[in-house]
């Protein structure tokens, strides 16, 4: 057994081969010199100083992995993979090298938010006073203005889009957290596009100029799968995979942020930037590469800490026809839910393997609308119980989800 990529995916994957019994070799090559390391708290409590180390606690050497740090695979042909530091013949391989950062055009310094020397290197220029232009109010964009902002940095965020986080979120709810911004002391341009990073500034698209001492460019990540062009495996926006995490080359299997896979619960190839997603994805590849059949098919799950709250999403609102509020948006607690009206042939409501569970209900009957996502800030069980009805594939009554006193699960009508 092989594996590419030395971050959650790929450890994840290494402990399940092992916890499901496979006894022999394993070896992972990762690019970065660190054994595998936790990337969320690189942009909260690692910037602002309450960790240094966010090393995976994984005993490597009771899992008997043979790890090769500092070795990034370059290509792979006829069942061997090849690195720049040898030749890993294989019966089974797991792609999980992940995302990198996008670069936007110029001749200027551009930091990124990815790993966790990037993360050091940020936290050691934070200084009272700094002009940090963080270019993208996405989510990472959002976590480190509130880490800078807290080490007094003078923050301003540019960001394209109508709205933060209007990518993931859409700009009616991503439009909420706007006002975090300017309490927390950041200055926010929304609607300003970036032409370059220049020398000591930005140059905006439309003429305009932002003097800034250092600049983050936080506009997304793109799956690491170039090295793969060739090699017979399908990219598409990732490592294209089936339900069961395989790769169009027998024996090859992808999982985390760089697998885009086919979704059973929401019907189409998806592809999340989610820590969850790394964590359990690789219980179904390490079941598969053993012989299993097992089926990835979760209701997805991220969170992210900022400007001093909890925001928790669950789903995909992709296919959503309407919003229903729970709460009221200026306040500190409130949850806002995506609605799908039921196809006339809804897909199978089973929970699916590896999901939250929760019962399973009847087809909702067409033109019922079901819960497909939701986003809670500061409302913990309004994620935990709506990732079941999500799960379960229920019609729900917008009136009760309207009403923040009702638990969520109590909107079901089935
Ligand atoms: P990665 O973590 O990207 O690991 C892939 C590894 O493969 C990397 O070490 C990479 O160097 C290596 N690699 C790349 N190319 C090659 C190659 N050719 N050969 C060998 N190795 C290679 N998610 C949440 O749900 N909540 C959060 O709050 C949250 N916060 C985050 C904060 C930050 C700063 C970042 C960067 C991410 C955050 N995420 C969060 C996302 C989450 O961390 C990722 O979804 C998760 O790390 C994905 O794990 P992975 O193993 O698939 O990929």
């Amino acid at each position: 057994m092989v594996v590419a990529g030395g971050g959650l995916a790929g450890l994840r994957t290494v402990e399940e081969l092992r916890a499901r019994g496979y006894k022999g070799t394993v070896t992972l090559c990762g690019a970065e010199r660190h054994p595998p390391y936790d990337r969320p708290p690189l942009s909260k409590q690692l910037l602002t100083g309450e960790r240094d180390d966010t090393t995976l606690d994984a005993d490597l050497a009771a899992l008997g992995v043979d790890l090769r740090l500092g070795e990034a695979a370059t290509g792979l042909a006829g069942g061997v993979l090849r690195t720049g530091g040898g030749e890993y013949p294989f019966d089974r391989l797991v792609v999980a090298t992940g995302a990198a950062p996008i670069a936007l055009p110029g001749d200027g310094t551009q930091w990124f938010l990815r790993t966790i020397d990037d993360a050091l290197r940020l936290r050691e220029a934070f200084r009272p006073g700094l002009r940090l232009a963080v270019i993208g109010a996405g989510w990472i964009g959002a976590e480190l203005s509130t880490a800078a902002a807290a080490r007094g940095c003078d923050v301003t965020v540019v960001e394209a889009a109508a709205a933060p986080l209007a990518a993931a979120i859409g700009t009616e709810v991503g439009s909420v957290t706007a006002s975090w911004y300017e309490a927390a002391g950041v200055e926010l341009r929304l609607g300003q596009a970036v032409e370059s990073v220049q020398p000591g500034g930005i140059a905006l698209s439309g003429g305009g100029w932002l003097d800034a001492d250092e600049i983050v460019t936080a506009v997304g990540v793109r799956p690491q799968v170039s090295w793969l062009e060739g090699s017979g495996v399908k990219l598409d926006n990732g490592v294209l995979v089936d339900e069961g995490l395989r790769t169009t080359v027998p024996g090859v299997y992808a999982a985390g942020d760089c697998a885009a896979f086919m979704s059973r619960l929401y019907g189409r190839r998806l592809r999340f930037e989610h820590w969850d997603v790394a964590l359990h994805a690789p219980e179904v590849a390490a079941a598969n590469l053993l012989g299993g059949d097992e089926v990835y098919n979760p209701v997805p799950y991220f969170w992210s800490e900022q400007f001093g709250r909890m925001v928790q999403y669950a789903g995909y609102h992709g296919a959503a026809g309407r919003l229903v509020w729970r709460g009221d948006p200026a306040g500190r607690q409130w949850a806002v839910c995506w609605l799908a009206a039921s196809p006339d042939e809804p897909p199978p409501p089973d929970p699916p393997a590896g999901s939250p569970g929760g019962p399973a209900h009847p087809d909702p009957p067409a033109g019922a609308e079901r819960l497909v996502a939701i986003l809670a800030v500061g409302r913990p069980r309004d994620v935990l119980q709506g990732r079941r009805v999500i799960a379960s594939g229920a019609a729900v009554d917008a009136g009760k989800l309207a009403d923040p006193d009702v638990p969520l699960r109590n909107a079901t009508t089935d």
